[in-house]
């Protein structure tokens, strides 16, 4: 069978949730027995997202492989379950820098090098090399909105796709917005009408059209798209906002029809009739249901815009979906946390996550977050830089080290204990010396790091360029840190833990990236464990404190 492709692209507005629809439409084909792989195209210039601020564009994704990439590509691997690579996401300014290569190789011979054809060839080659032998579906979203100068070489190069690969083979799905306007109390389909007409007049005609609205898409409205946007109605899917939970979106788009639909555009109906929605109904059932409620706070620089975390949110929801509870966040400002203790309003939180970060800025308040979770028995997850703070906290406070300090922040402090380790500036580039991508670590037997795992050798992702610095290690492990995992060599210090803490844990890596919302990662599975019985111990006490009041009050 040749490789399948979808191409989802979307109008009228950003943010309407294109990288969730296409990657619960992949979930979909997956449950129909279809090997699926995703990739996202974005406008952009920059080379990769690696170096963009995260309040500019959120979470930085990483792959096994060291890309850093778009954070839809999380959602990706999210729902489908499946890792994806450097290659699964392209932007404009990695598609000019090779034909820019190119043409100073003189590979174009001596031909003026042009949009269409050597930018659109580059883009198309970079998706057909998705397709290997292993993939029947490549579902390839177009980031930003049609109608955008950017995109244009991005639809020319997917509209020509269809030719090179077939018609039957091509699917183009156009997600848009349908508004309700309270002072007429009617849905528009307006900005939809003129979306298509833009993407029509760039030469592609949609096959499927998601209307993304707050209320249910009525039959006649359905009718109504149809007949203005020359699709049949069974290829309008109404996809309402999910109440309760992104990983609803597969079974909102399934009642739709949606995958059936797609299926037989691309003549996958026979082979692939029968869907097995089962687990991932009993999934969604589980998360709908969960009762208990605990409160993370997680301590962060960009806590404004929650975005740059998405991985670590959604890793503590997944932890959550495990235990049947439903985890709360509480946004902590880093440079807030002392006056914040001061006041006692960490007293509250059942667990604490202190993520990665770069940067001077918020890092005495994370450094005290992890002080106090340490002295309040609090669970904490350090991620990354998380395990940076707790390092230095921990060599302030418990290994007589009063200026201990990373050389990122402190590039003279006579105590480095997090520091660049020279053997392994191994990479180039603007990351330079950054540590990207998966390395496997050693655990220690016995640790709860490893009992957590349930394994010794463990492979996780990374993006840093500081490490726990080896002269300093005896130290700290004399004082009582633990050193729960390393490189296989004994060199890096992966995960360090606290113990007689119910879980003061931190790595060096960030296995946020690994989560799977029914499959949670061994780290967030144990912290939020460890926070839903704290607060069920917390539940009590306050009862007893509410009936010694009323003790009182008689
Ligand atoms: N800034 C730290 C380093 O470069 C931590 C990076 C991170 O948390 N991703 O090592």
């Amino acid at each position: 069978m040749p490789t399948k492709f979808v191409f989802v692209t979307g109008g009228v507005s950003s943010s309407l949730g294109k990288g969730l629809t296409a990657a619960a439409l992949g979930r979909l084909l997956k449950c129909r027995g279809l090997r699926v792989t995703m990739c996202k195209l974005d406008p952009y210039i920059n080379v990769d997202p690696g170096t963009m601020n995260p309040f500019e564009h959120g979470e930085v994704f990483v792959t096994d492989d060291g890309g850093e990439t778009d954070l839809d590509l999380g959602h990706y691997e999210r729902f489908i379950d499946e890792s994806l690579h450097r290659d699964s996401n392209t932007t404009t300014g990695s598609i000019y820098s090779s034909v820019i290569a190119k043409e100073r190789r003189g590979d174009y011979l001596g031909k003026t090098v042009q949009v269409i054809p050597h930018v659109t060839d580059e883009i198309k080659e970079r998706i057909a090399r998705l397709a290997t032998d292993d993939v029947d579906v490549v579902i390839v979203e177009v980031g930003g909105t049609v109608g955008d100068i950017e995109i244009v070489p991005f639809i020319e190069a997917i509209r020509q796709f269809r030719r090179d690969a077939g018609r039957e083979n091509v699917c183009y799905v156009h997600l848009t917005l349908v508004p309700y306007l309270a002072p007429s109390g009617e849905q528009k389909t307006k900005p939809t009408q003129h979306s298509v007409t833009e993407l029509r007049s760039r030469g592609i005609q949609p096959d499927v059209i998601v209307c993304r609205s707050d209320q249910p898409i009525s039959d006649s409205l359905k009718r109504k798209i149809s007949l203005l946007c020359d699709v049949p109605t069974e290829a309008v899917v109404s996809a309402v906002d999910a109440d309760d939970t992104i990983y609803e979106i597969p079974l909102v788009l399934h009642a739709e029809g949606m995958d059936g639909y797609v299926c037989r555009l691309l003549n996958l109906d026979e082979s692939h009739a029968e869907i097995d929605l089962s687990a991932w109904e009993a999934f969604v059932e589980r998360v709908v249901g969960a009762t208990d409620e605990v409160r993370v706070g997680v301590i962060g620089k960009y806590v404004n815009l929650p975005d740059a975390y998405l991985s670590v949110v959604e890793a503590l929801r997944h932890a959550g979906f495990f235990h049947g509870a439903r985890v709360e966040i509480e946004w902590v400002q880093a440079e807030e946390v002392l006056g914040m203790l001061a006041e006692g309003r960490l007293r509250d939180l059942d667990a604490i996550v202190i993520p990665g970060g770069f940067g001077e800025r918020g890092v005495e308040g994370k450094i005290a977050a992890a002080t106090y979770a340490r002295e309040h028995a609090i669970p904490c997850l350090g991620l990354c830089l998380g395990l940076q703070v707790m390092v230095i906290e921990f060599a302030r406070n418990l290994a007589g080290m009063a200026r201990a300090h990373s050389r990122e922040f402190d590039p003279s402090t006579p105590e480095a204990v997090i520091d660049i380790m020279d053997d392994q500036a191994d990479v180039v580039d603007l990351g330079g010396t950054m540590r990207l991508g998966a390395y496997v670590a050693r655990l220690l037997p016995g640790s709860q790091v490893a009992e957590a795992y349930g394994e010794e050798v463990v492979s996780e992702r990374h993006r840093h360029r500081f490490e726990v610095n080896l002269r300093f290690r005896r130290r700290l492990e004399e004082a009582g840190l633990v050193c729960s995992g390393t490189s296989p060599d004994g060199r890096l210090v992966e995960f360090i833990e606290l113990p007689g803490h119910p879980f003061w844990v931190g790595t060096q890596a960030h296995p946020e990236f690994k989560s799977r919302p029914d499959r949670p990662h061994p780290l967030f599975r144990e912290l939020v464990g460890a926070a839903v019985q704290r607060a069920e111990g917390r539940a009590p006490r306050l009862l007893d404190m509410a009936a010694g009041a009323r003790d009182e009050d008689a």
